[in-house]
């Protein structure tokens, strides 16, 4: 199976990776909103439908689909 990316990691730290996008620290990331999801994000590549997927920040380690971290893209 593929790894997941732990919050606690050094780089998804730094980046405030949740594992829900509620939970994200809206004070050290005022641009953060609930609307963003990792299954809304540009560099995210799960399927409509799954739980968690791929995400290009981090190497291709599995993100939570309803996540966020500072790097969010709205998908275009
Ligand atoms: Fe989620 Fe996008 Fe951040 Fe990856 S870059 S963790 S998909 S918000």
């Amino acid at each position: 199976a593929q790894q997941k990316v732990d919050p606690k990691d050094p780089q998804a730290a730094a980046l405030g990776y949740v594992e829900n996008t509620t939970q994200a620290d809206k004070k050290k990331f005022p641009k953060h909103a609930n609307d963003q999801k990792c299954n809304g994000c540009q560099l995210y590549s799960g399927a409509a439908s799954a739980k968690e997927g791929p995400c290009a920040v981090f190497g291709g380690k599995l993100v939570a689909a309803e996540g966020w971290c500072n790097s969010w893209v709205k998908k275009a």
